[in-house]
């Protein structure tokens, strides 16, 4: 089942209207929707980041490479599995691997290694990867490693906005990147995850573009995206554009746009992350907006489960510990679930 067409015009409108009448509208569709296909049913996961190696530079982020305070750590083998095993002590069954892009320290033999390391701990079941776009070689070795998700945002698909905040390296390379997600479905993944960073480009034109490439891919790959995410900017160390969104998007719009997402996407999944403070992630559940999958408890340091490393790719709101999240989830009508096999 495919939603309507929205172009990035009538996306405007949308998170413009001051009719509520039309508001009420959306929201009622958008829970209408969430409901009939993933029932009340979320999927909860952590990101388990094993290198803030990266040669990248994003305006954005705290691990880019002109960040001299950043204290540099890649995990060995060991660590690896001592930081699933303390993600499966919170009650996690699903691990996101997360890494800065360095082709040694996160490419796909070390990342396939750090898959290896995630599977020694029995009780995580599935395992995702959110690193650099790689080959279609690169990613059957992921694949062969026993990753079965791959999540990669295209951040922006604003060109120009997307050369102004990656100056340089790799990620310059807008075509490798949008491309990414396709060499990993042709490498035998079925589930991939896009998303684009909010209040980097204008949200409308890079939500329509969005909705198409999900699109593209169905109709390249007869498969729909399992995941859209919509992580909006949060301050970054040494990261300019993260205190300073160039197209910055509040809390009503913010809703609107997962609502908008829902009812354009009606197959696809989405992730709200601890990006988001308690009381947005609560909100957006209460409303039954779209969203079907959660981080909790998460760090974005690498290391955070084991040691006091507090060096983040960016700040988290969400600091409720899993527990706490699962049972807001029960109070609010929802069955948290551990991976994605169980569903929705
Ligand atoms: S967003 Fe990713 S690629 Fe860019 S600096 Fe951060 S870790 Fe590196």
């Amino acid at each position: 089942m495919s939603g309507p067409t929205l172009s990035s015009e009538e996306i405007q409108k949308w998170l413009q209207t001051d009719d509520p009448a039309r508001e009420r509208e959306l929201f009622l569709q958008a829970r209408e929707l969430t409901v009939r296909r993933f029932a009340h049913r979320i999927v909860l996961f952590a990101p388990l980041y094993v290198s803030n190696v990266c040669v990248n530079n994003c305006l954005y982020c705290g691990f880019r490479r002109d960040n001299a305070l950043l204290e540099r750590r890649v995990l060995g083998r060991e660590e690896v599995r001592a930081e699933a095993e303390a993600v499966a002590g919170m009650g996690h069954q699903t691990v996101l691997i997360v890494a800065g892009e360095h082709p040694e320290y996160a490419g796909p033999r070390a990342i396939a290694e750090d898959i290896a390391s995630v599977q020694k701990i029995p009780a995580i079941r599935d395992i995702k990867v959110e690193a650099m776009p790689m080959s279609v070689e690169g990613y059957r070795q992921l694949y062969e490693a026993g990753a079965r998700g791959v999540i990669l945002y295209q951040e922006t698909y604003d060109r120009a906005t997307y050369a102004q905040a990656h100056p340089s390296g790799p990620k310059a390379n807008y075509e490798w990147r949008l491309t990414a997600l396709e060499r990993a479905i042709e490498a035998g993944f079925r589930r991939v995850g896009l998303g684009i960073l909010v209040g980097l480009g204008d949200v409308a034109f890079d939500a329509a573009m969005l909705i198409a490439h999900a699109r593209e891919i169905h109709t390249r790959f007869g498969i729909w995206p399992s995941t859209v995410s919509l992580p909006r900017l949060q301050p970054a160390q040494e990261a300019p554009w993260s205190f300073y969104p160039p197209h910055p998007v509040d809390d009503r719009a913010f809703l609107r746009l997962v609502a908008l997402i829902r009812v354009a996407l009606p197959e696809v999944g989405m992730t709200l992350s601890t990006r988001e403070c308690a009381v947005i992630r609560d909100r957006a559940l209460e409303m039954g907006l779209g969203v079907t999958q959660m981080s909790a408890g998460s760090r974005t340091s690498v290391g955070g489960y084991t040691s006091k490393n507090q060096d983040g790719q960016f700040s988290i709101q969400d600091e409720r510990p899993v527990s706490a999240v699962a049972d807001r989830l029960k109070s609010l009508g929802y069955e948290p679930v551990w991976s994605e096999e169980e569903g929705p």
